[in-house]
């Protein structure tokens, strides 16, 4: 075990910080050479654990406000899966454009591509031009990678043309014992999770936290409905949270009878199991019919049509989504999972005046708000079940078949779940909330 790992197995941030920087460290990597392993594989059989593997990779060298921490845990977010899958693109293609910018940005271009957009975990050293943070300060991480030197950035940081997700589009990312970051990255740390826990909130928290709740997003408002779709999913677990508490109506749509349990469990009332419609008939051809169905069953539930849609399946809900958004509503997007080429009726949209916005991430002020949410015990982590660094692809595996519920974190540096916890009292407070989807897997 290097000095780091003794001083991680002992939970102490300050014998962190006063280690030495090991020159390597272990890391969950995806590799050039693996790009046409699935050539010819339909991105439907495609299986991270074929290409997500554990390595030993070089520590990068700190540049200009940059910040080097030692990962104390991360999570799988779907972003891994895409970069294993090599679909829709090799994520190759972002660290070779990245590392074309400047001397300091090919550091990033390497035949390995350490993965992973979320980290909870200590300090170890901070770059020329950091003043912000200090080493041995306990962080998490918001996964947005920008530059800011267009001016379009400093208006929303995602209108910045150089805008990137850490450790999907840049190199160095979260699932490694250690990870570089800038500096603008970093929030602090809930004390009253886990390390695991404080690792599986930002990336996706931040996201649904953009979509629904920020002007950039649908501006949600009280007594909003929302649909919601994979509410037990990562987004989508945030998103439920994220309505009860601004005073909206979730909608919760899930595909197993359990799941939607545990979402009146979480105190949403209205659920529908999607199992009981096929949008699609096997030659890919839209069942129109079983959309209205859908749309009917949202309105048996009654109040009325969703004035929001939360949306990120994509090709195979975006036409019901438009369908059943109310008047004048909005269908809120981040993603498009089973297909980006979507198929709807664009009557539904101009005659009902309905709109869709484009979102993406949030920029810093939009995660630094979620991350006080749950500083403040007003959101909780969605984690089921934590895995050790070795089993990654196992964890990344689960995530793209859809048989994991929340989030799966993974303890990096962290020898055991349930350290970190700094502040018991407020953990006491809201402990059911915080281990509703452990106890549920
Ligand atoms: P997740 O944890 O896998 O949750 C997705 C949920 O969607 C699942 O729980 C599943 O719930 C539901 N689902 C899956 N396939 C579906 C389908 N064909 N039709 C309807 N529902 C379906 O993933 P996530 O972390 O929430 O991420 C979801 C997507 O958003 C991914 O594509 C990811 O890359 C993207 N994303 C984008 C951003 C961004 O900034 N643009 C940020 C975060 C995530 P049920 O089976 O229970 O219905």
């Amino acid at each position: 075990m290097t000095d780091l790992g003794q001083a991680a197995a002992s939970d102490d941030p300050a014998a962190m910080a006063a280690c030495r920087i090991p020159d390597r460290y272990r890391a969950a990597v995806v590799l050039a050479a693996d790009q046409r392993v699935f050539a010819g594989v339909s991105p439907s059989q495609r299986d991270p654990r074929q290409t997500l593997r554990v390595a030993h990779v070089p520590t990068p060298e700190l540049a200009h406000g940059e910040v080097l921490i030692a990962v104390m845990a991360s999570s799988i977010n779907y972003n891994t899966v895409w970069s294993a899958m090599f679909d829709p693109v090799s994520t190759f293609r972002f660290l070779n454009a990245l590392g074309r910018i400047s001397a300091s940005a090919a550091r990033h271009d390497q035949p390995y591509h350490v993965v992973g957009s979320d980290a909870a975990g200590v300090v170890l050293r901070v770059g020329p031009g950091v003043t912000r943070w200090r080493p041995g300060q306990e962080i998490v991480t918001h996964c947005l990678y920008t530059s800011l030197t267009d001016h379009a950035g400093h208006d929303d940081a995602l209108r910045d043309p150089d805008q990137r997700a850490w450790g999907y589009e840049t190199n160095f990312g979260g699932l490694a014992e250690v990870a570089l970051v800038q500096a603008t990255q970093l929030m602090p740390k809930p004390a009253h999770l886990t390390w695991e826990e404080a690792a599986c909130l930002n990336l996706t928290l931040s996201t649904a936290y953009r979509q629904l709740v920020s002007a950039h997003g649908a501006a949600m408002k009280q007594g909003d409905r929302v649909l919601i779709w994979g509410a037990c999913g990562g987004l989508g677990g945030y998103a439920t949270q994220l309505v009860l508490n601004g005073g909206g109506i979730p909608i919760c749509v899930v595909s197993s009878d359990e799941k939607a349990a545990l979402c009146r469990r979480r105190g949403a009332e209205l659920v529908i199991n999607r199992k009981d419609f096929e949008f699609w008939d096997p030659d890919g051809n839209p069942r129109k019919r079983n959309w209205s169905r859908f749309r009917d069953a949202v309105r048996d539930l009654g109040g009325g049509d969703p004035e929001i849609v939360f949306e990120h399946p994509g090709r195979e809900t975006f036409g019901v989504s438009v369908l059943t958004a109310a008047r004048a509503g909005t269908i809120v997007t981040c993603a498009s999972t089973s297909g980006y080429e979507h198929v709807y009726d664009n009557r539904h949209l101009w005659m009902h005046v309905k709109r869709i916005i484009g979102s993406h991430c949030a920029n810093y002020d939009e995660a630094w708000k979620a991350n006080d949410l749950v500083i403040r015990g007003r959101i909780h982590p969605v984690l089921s079940r934590t895995y050790p660094l070795d089993r990654v692809a196992d964890a990344a595996s689960s995530v793209r078949a859809n048989t994991h519920l929340g989030k799966l974190g993974v303890l990096c540096l962290a020898p055991k779940e349930g350290l970190g916890i700094r502040d018991e009292r407020k953990r006491e407070r809201h402990l059911d909330q915080i281990t509703l989807f452990q106890r549920d897997c």
